[in-house]
């Protein structure tokens, strides 16, 4: 190989399935790429754009047979060096092609090259600012911007889309000279003019526990801290003022949150907060919007970025602070294709960067717990309620033998009516929409089961339907039984439609409210109903856990959980710890402010130690008591594994897959204390949508040791027939292993 051929041979990771990157020519006339740009280039006949990861020949490919790629794309930026090697370090990681990894990194309009539409952005000129609220009578469609405009400042062309403005009312309004457009943000106008004012809105006085861990944060040095703190003890004003500081160093703050619709609260806290530029970076922000975005968050005018797992992709040219908010939810886990933790990820990212993270939640994981206990986090406690109400009241309901009423006991419903007598709110926790859980013939024992799943069928009765929530599946109901024809059909697990009807029958009188994905399809709807709830008129409240996370109602005094027994029966060794997260996450709704507030749990084993130990002693002995279990039964965190997947129409092939790794593995490595395979077996949903899914999972002491071997097996797969023919994937560090 001849040295001067270097600077003309670069690599490029393309977005294919394959766990290299690909030797091209830089093409005549065009000069040699920088790392990290994007460039067009054809691979097995097909035109894609990929990244620029290095130069020099990687293979052994003789010189000549190396192809040129065809351009270098016009675009307005290239991936920065750090996000490179986060890309890098993912797919090393989560053993994952870097092409792909790069390829869901950066936004699909940047990636493709494609120009950013234009945006445009409307405010009222300063003779509109002097109208109010019944101005414009005669027009109700300019009213209906005047009265926008005056409560929200602005709106742009996407807005204006969302929000049905026609062209003309706009015209017609501008042609008065009410309103005014723009081709820049006005806030950012606003923020650029006066960046001396940092906060729109003064801070609050923190209290002692608040001040210590704020103080305990040092910045620019790389250290991970778990703030611990009940719902409610003011873990949010600690983001903020941290976020302070990190601003008025110039640098920038990401802050992920698990999902945007539950925690708009949190974005609205750091616009209200700050006079500085804020992007959201997020699933319901469009495209080109997150595009535009993306490049404000890259060149550094953007400073404080909010969103959920993908924004911790996000470009940080003055990274200074990282927050996870809620660290333990699921969400930070991608389920599909590159299974990355964002909350993982982020870590790794603060080490490069040199910079703090702070992990926030009322019931961290315990992989976290663990690293706070072990010293290797800072351990940030805040245990009053910064309101200064008290925490809430937790207590078991005996199930066995009593009555029940859709789901509610005698006791629960009393306990309802007497709070709704002293005009407060209640709230019904039941996690399974829907009206029951499956149809079913008390004569024959039929079932209504999904034709394409291993489950059944939910019964819904508005519209009254069976819908699988699997597959999506859908068929009418039953009058009668389809298998026996003989008797009428009976329905089995409450689901919040039967006790949203059965609720408003016992209190006719009383606004009952369903809160779950079916009724709030539409924003609106679900705002309407948060916005009744937050007046604080009587009502009852039944929901899923949509209600579970952030929301702040300052009357709800009363939770009911329905059945607190699901982590029992759950097959996964995480059922407790979720089943944990989840009960303090809904009682954390109850007595928020003013007298305390208590929660009822609806339950078979009222004994249970488990329960006990939460109802009495609350999140942190519990887990720690969780974390003793995992020790002795040698499970993550005091353990690393993988899991291998694998689905086919044909059972026999996806299991056939995972058996060839099974006798890899016996082939590779003698029996040994440090390492085991469970599997292949049937996941706990067989089938889904008509597909056999079955799992293989891979356990060791130490995570190096379970990198060699899942690099091994992925080796031996790849080299399998049957791989082309199975879908399979990889999971390392999986949350559900059942
Ligand atoms: P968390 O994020 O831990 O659930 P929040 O930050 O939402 O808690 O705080 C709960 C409530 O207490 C909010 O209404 C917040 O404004 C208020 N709060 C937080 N810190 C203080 C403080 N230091 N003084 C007074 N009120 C506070
Ligand atoms: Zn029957
Ligand atoms: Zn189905």
């Amino acid at each position: 190989m001849q040295a001067n051929h270097d600077t003309h041979i670069v690599q490029i990771a393309l977005p294919v399935p394959l766990r290299r990157a690909f030797d091209y020519r830089v093409p005549a006339g065009e000069k040699p790429p920088q790392l990290g740009q994007l460039v067009l280039a054809n691979f097995a006949n097909r035109d894609m754009a990929g990244v620029v990861v290095g130069f020099g020949p990687s293979s052994e490919l003789e010189a000549t047979k190396i192809k040129n790629y065809q351009q270098t794309l016009p675009s307005k930026f290239k991936l920065p060096a750090e996000l490179l090697t986060l890309c890098q370090w993912l797919s090393d990681y989560y053993l994952h092609p870097l092409g792909e990894v790069l390829q869901s990194s950066i936004p699909p309009y940047l990636r493709q090259g494609k120009a950013l539409p234009e945006n445009n952005y409307w405010q009222l000129s300063r003779e509109g600012k002097g109208l109010n609220h019944d101005a414009l009578k005669r027009s109700p469609k300019q009213q209906q911007i005047l009265r926008y405009l005056l409560e929200h400042g602005y709106f742009d062309s996407e807005q204006r889309k969302q929000l049905d403005f026609s062209a003309s009312t706009i015209k017609a309004l501008e042609q008065k000279g009410l309103l005014e457009r723009t081709d820049t943000e006005p806030e950012q106008k606003q923020a650029q003019a006066r960046v001396s004012e940092l906060l729109k809105q003064k801070a609050l006085e923190l209290n002692g526990e608040q001040q210590a861990a704020v103080d305990a944060v040092r910045f620019h040095h790389f250290a991970c801290y778990l703030l611990h703190g009940a719902t409610g003890s003011g873990k949010t004003e600690v983001y903020l003022q941290l976020s302070e500081r990190a601003l008025r160093a110039g640098q920038q703050v990401l802050v992920l949150v698990p999902e945007i619709g539950l925690s708009p609260q949190t974005v609205q806290r750091f616009r209200q907060r700050f006079n500085v530029p804020l992007i959201e970076l997020h699933s319901g922000v469009s495209e080109a919007q997150r595009a535009r975005n993306w490049l404000q968050a890259l060149d550094g005018s953007a400073q404080i970025i909010i969103g959920t797992r993908l924004a911790a992709l996000s470009p940080l040219k003055h990274a200074g602070l990282i927050i996870v908010d809620e660290e333990h939810d699921l969400a930070y886990k991608q389920q599909d294709g590159l299974r990355y933790s964002a909350r993982d990820l982020s870590i790794y990212r603060a080490n490069q960067l040199k910079i703090p993270i702070v992990l926030g939640s009322a019931t961290p994981s315990l992989e976290s717990l663990k690293q706070a206990l072990d010293k290797k986090y800072h351990h940030l406690v805040l245990k009053q309620r910064a309101s200064g109400s008290a925490a809430p009241l937790l207590q078991c309901l005996d199930l066995r033998d009593q009555n029940m009423h859709a789901g509610l006991s005698q006791a629960a419903l009393g306990a309802i009516r007497s709070c709704l007598e002293r005009g407060e709110q209640a709230l019904v926790f039941q996690n399974r929409r829907g009206y029951a859980a499956v149809q079913l013939c008390h004569h024959c024992g039929w079932m209504s089961e999904c034709p394409r799943c291993s489950a059944s069928m939910t019964l819904h009765s508005r519209p009254a339907r069976l819908h699988c929530h699997h597959c999506d599946w859908r068929s009418r109901v039953y009058q009668s039984c389809p298998n026996c024809q003989q008797s009428q059909l009976e329905s089995r697990g409450v689901g919040t439609e039967q006790l949203e009807q059965a609720l408003q029958q016992s209190f006719p009188e009383t606004p009952v409210l369903r809160v779950d994905r079916d009724s709030s399809r539409s924003k609106k709807s679900f705002a309407d109903k948060l916005a009744q709830v937050q007046s604080g008129q009587a009502c009852v409240l039944v929901g899923t856990q949509m209600l579970a996370k952030g929301h702040h109602f300052p009357n709800l005094k009363l939770v009911i959980v329905t059945d607190a027994d699901q982590g029992f029966f759950s097959s996964d060794f995480r059922g407790m710890e979720r089943m944990g997260q989840l009960l303090m996450q809904v009682a954390g709704r109850a007595g928020r402010e003013g007298s305390r507030g208590l929660v009822l749990l609806q339950s078979h084993r009222p004994d249970h130690p488990l329960l006990q130990l939460l109802c009495q002693r609350g999140y942190y002995s519990f887990a720690r008591h969780l974390l003793s279990e995992r020790l002795h039964n040698e499970l993550p965190p005091y353990s690393f594994s993988a899991q291998f997947r694998a689905e086919s129409k044909r059972a026999e092939n996806a299991s056939a897959l995972l058996e060839t790794l099974r006798s890899a593995y016996s082939r590779l490595y003698p029996p040994s204390q440090e390492h085991s395979l469970l599997g292949p077996m049937p996941s706990s949903m067989e089938k889904i949508q008509d597909r056999y899914r079955f799992q293989l999972s891979v356990k060791a002491n130490k995570r190096s040791t379970l990198k060699s071997i899942v690099k091994a097996l992925v080796d031996e797969l790849e080299q399998s027939a049957l791989s082309k023919r199975v879908r399979w994937s990889l999971d390392i560090d999986p949350l559900e292993t059942a």
